[in-house]
């Protein structure tokens, strides 16, 4: 028996002794194997032109190819990779976290000289159950999730959660993850964001590895596949992952699925697809009420051994309403700002800090740039040259982080104003910025040291 991708690539290499060198390189070389199935051989053609291109001028060359290889009719259909289209290397931005098995959530930062056994895996060590604070706006969400890693494949498949941004999706789904491995260490769990899988199925196909691709998603006992509305449009994604599901989903194996809203209103989401994510259990998480939001900063002071007044964490969670990640980054400026000031965390030091209105100092983008080279002794032209050298990088990350919370300018305004980068590499400054800000106290006092100069320069203007 021949497979399907062996009776491409013989049928690749015949046509390459038989048609002139560019057409095969224009037309048959970039052309992949994507499955064989009901004696339906089909192709992925890199855009929806050689698609057409070869659906009218190599379909029946590639028949009676095939035929003569598997000595039976066969049909060839092409489809082309829409919309779909590999940005980077997906190998680079997988930040692969070591953590041991166990979640006990309190372990501290101060690695001990001899390193636990440690198993590979891209979960987020924070993300575990005892660190997420259960309100009435994410209790249903909360169970189903304990539920679903007790019990992996039987109520609730697919489980799918959704809810706004900042919310706890990504914290509640690799808890599930986290709790399975603890119950089970030999589990296969996968996480993976559905930027990710839409990625790796791409370079897949461009390296012609389907079969490896599907043996890596489908030995998951545990899938947990973040954000899949990012899936919206995105129709040879939504045909692959329709066969993942299917496959995994038959043999019992869990799914679990995070979305910013239910599959229904998910546009541009194949109808078979709609069905399949509501068939388990939906699950929202509403935004945290006052209590809840000061029960999430009690814990994260715990963690962190901080000892807060009641009236400042009230304070806090007073003000930041709507997003968990945005009410851990007003505590963790709070922290930062009186570990540098050496002023007491109350609410009379933190408050000016967190007032909006302070926030937006009145700044130009010019300004930002001009005070980080300062602070971090680089030049202009070096922040806004593509050099990769530490300090360079960490001040434009910081002039990034800076002019996105001093200014009113978007996301690609400002990559722009970064001697042109794109918004996608704002978007991870802005995030390494928030993570240091936390845990590099030096970091923090130079994101403070910038700050404190734009201040001062606006005070002068006025
Ligand atoms: P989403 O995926 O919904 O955008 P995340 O799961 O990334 O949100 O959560 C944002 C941040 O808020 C994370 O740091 C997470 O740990 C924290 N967080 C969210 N919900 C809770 C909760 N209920 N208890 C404790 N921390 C939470
Ligand atoms: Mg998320």
């Amino acid at each position: 028996m021949f497979r399907g991708e062996e009776v491409w690539s013989k049928v690749q290499r015949s046509l390459q002794n038989n048609l002139s060198k560019p057409s095969y390189e224009t037309w048959i070389r970039p052309t992949k194997f994507y499955s064989y199935e009901n004696y339906i051989l089909t192709l992925i053609a890199p855009n929806p032109f050689s698609s057409n291109y070869l659906k009218k001028n190599y379909s029946d060359t590639i028949q009676s190819l095939a035929k003569e290889l598997l000595g039976q009719e066969i049909k060839v259909q092409f489809k082309a990779i829409e919309g779909e289209t590999l940005d980077k290397d997906p190998s680079e931005d997988r930040v692969e976290i070591k953590s041991s098995n166990s979640s006990r959530g309190n372990q501290s930062s101060n690695t001990a000289a001899k390193p636990p056994r440690v198993k590979k895996t891209s979960l987020n060590q924070r993300y575990v159950f005892n660190r997420f604070v259960v309100g009435p706006n994410s209790r249903m969400a909360h169970a189903a999730a304990m539920a679903v890693a007790e019990a992996p494949g039987r109520e609730f498949n697919p489980l799918y959660i959704c809810g706004g941004v900042g919310l706890g999706k990504t914290h509640l789904m690799q808890a599930i993850g986290h709790y399975r491995l603890e119950i089970d260490p030999t589990a296969k769990v996968t996480y993976v964001s559905t930027e990710t899988f839409t990625n790796d199925l791409i370079l897949a196909i461009r390296k012609g590895e389907m079969e490896a691709f599907r043996n890596k998603y489908r030995a998951a006992d545990l899938i947990l596949v973040d954000d899949i509305q990012f899936i919206e449009g995105k129709e040879f994604t939504q045909e692959e992952f329709f066969h993942t599901f299917n496959a995994l989903h038959e043999v019992g194996r869990q799914i679990v699925l995070t979305s910013d809203r239910p599959p229904n209103q998910i546009s541009r989401l194949q109808e078979r697809l709609v069905s399949r994510f509501s068939m388990g259990l939906i699950a929202d998480i509403q935004t945290p009420d006052l209590e809840t939001r000061m029960a999430i900063l009690q814990k994260k002071a715990e963690q962190e051994r901080m000892r807060l007044p009641r009236d400042l964490i009230q304070f806090i969670a007073g003000r930041f309403t709507s997003n968990i990640r945005e009410l851990e980054g007003a505590f963790t400026r709070a922290v930062a700002f009186s570990s540098i000031t050496g002023l007491p965390m109350n609410v009379e030091s933190v408050a000016p800090m967190l007032d909006p209105r302070s926030q937006g100092v009145d700044v130009t983008p010019k300004q930002v740039i001009d005070k980080v080279a300062e602070v971090f002794d680089v030049t202009v032209d070096e922040i806004c040259s593509s050099s990769r050298r530490r300090p360079v990088s960490q001040a434009r990350q910081v002039g990034m982080y800076l002019m996105r919370h001093g200014t009113d300018l978007s996301l690609p305004r400002i990559g722009e104003a970064f001697g042109g980068k794109d918004h996608t590499t704002v978007i991870y400054a802005i995030e390494q910025v928030e993570k240091k800000l936390s845990t590099e106290p030096e970091m923090a006092s130079q994101v403070q040291r910038v700050k404190d100069l734009l201040q001062i320069d606006s005070r002068k203007r006025n």
